[in-house]
């Protein structure tokens, strides 16, 4: 009896061993489903968001899309209906008022101190009949952000994390200016953001992380992270002598800098594309774009780890 039992229990092994060994094998190296991810960023940039430009019904469209995959996930709403509205008024634009509304979702942690991961959802929308897709900018930010909140309910932080969709981000870094205008950042610990804006194009499979510049003590946690294959991931474009290379302020993360709370962003080097009408999905490298959210997710897990 024991060794015919040792025997199915020796079989049972082997092929359990074989199993995982397949399933490594088979899943790769993400820990999200790549397939989603890319399926996400090819519905926020069709034709039917019309280039989700802030006030538009196409902007409408993304930010329904967006609620109802929050609420699919389980994450609680950091505002009510997941919604912060606010008015945009354009400098020589007719359309005064037009309203922005950012998207908030919280993730809650083992400590009080916040760290906000955000991206914006907006676009150019359509200029005389022309989409402006906006695959890169920012359909692929977004899609991100709702990968790695999804990674973070299934795996709690030790900080609370508040996703952070914002609006009109492309009329000024608007909506990312009216979110930290309107809270007490102290009061609701705000100790970093992290930003996504063009993350999925790196025709170099080079991927930025701007802001350890102004704060260093970033960098060192975020080098310890495990690299992968076929991307590279490089620090700067954030130090204020080099002026037109410098992005501290191109992208949401400049609001947070503007009110000295530290910030790491995320992107990759302007495009052929960039802030045209073919910025589309078909020119996304899907490869280098899950490498891309693979590295962000793990430089957010390390930073969510490690003291700040
Ligand atoms: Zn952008």
């Amino acid at each position: 009896m024991a060794g015919f039992f040792n025997f199915t229990a020796m079989r049972k092994l082997s092929l359990s061993t074989l199993l995982i060994f397949l399933a490594l094998v088979t899943t790769a190296q993400y820990s999200f489903d790549a397939k989603k991810l890319s399926q996400e960023l090819k519905e926020l940039s069709s034709g039917v968001m019309d280039g989700r430009k802030t006030g538009t019904e196409g902007n409408r469209k993304a930010r329904t899309y967006i609620i109802d995959h929050l609420k699919q996930l389980g994450i609680e709403r950091f505002v009510p209906g997941y919604e912060q509205p606010f008015s945009v008024s354009q400098a020589g634009s007719l359309n005064q008022g037009t309203g922005g509304v950012n998207i908030l979702g919280v993730i809650p942690g083992k400590k009080k101190e916040t760290i906000v991961i955000s991206a914006h959802y907006d676009h150019l929308g359509n200029r005389d009949g022309k989409v402006y897709y906006g695959a890169d900018d920012n359909a692929s930010g977004s899609a991100a952000l709702l990968t790695i909140a999804e990674y973070f309910k299934k795996n709690p932080p030790v900080h609370r994390i508040i996703i952070a969709f914002f609006d009109a981000e492309e009329m000024g870094l608007r909506g990312s200016a009216y979110f930290v205008n309107s809270m007490d950042l102290e009061k609701e610990s705000i100790v970093l953001n992290i930003n996504m804006d063009m993350v999925a194009r790196g025709d170099k499979n080079e991927l930025y992380a701007c802001g350890t510049f102004y704060y260093p003590q970033l960098k060192a946690t975020v080098e310890g992270i495990q690299k992968l294959e076929g991307i590279t991931l490089l620090f700067g474009h954030d130090n204020p002598e080099t002026k037109r290379d410098d992005w501290t302020t191109q992208s949401d993360q400049g609001s947070f800098h503007a009110k000295k709370i530290p910030f790491l962003y995320f992107g990759v080097e302007d495009h052929p594309d960039y802030h045209r009408a073919t910025d589309t999905f078909d020119k996304i490298n899907l490869d280098f774009y899950a490498k891309s959210v693979e590295t962000i997710l793990q430089a957010a897990k390390a930073l969510d780890m490690s003291g700040d």
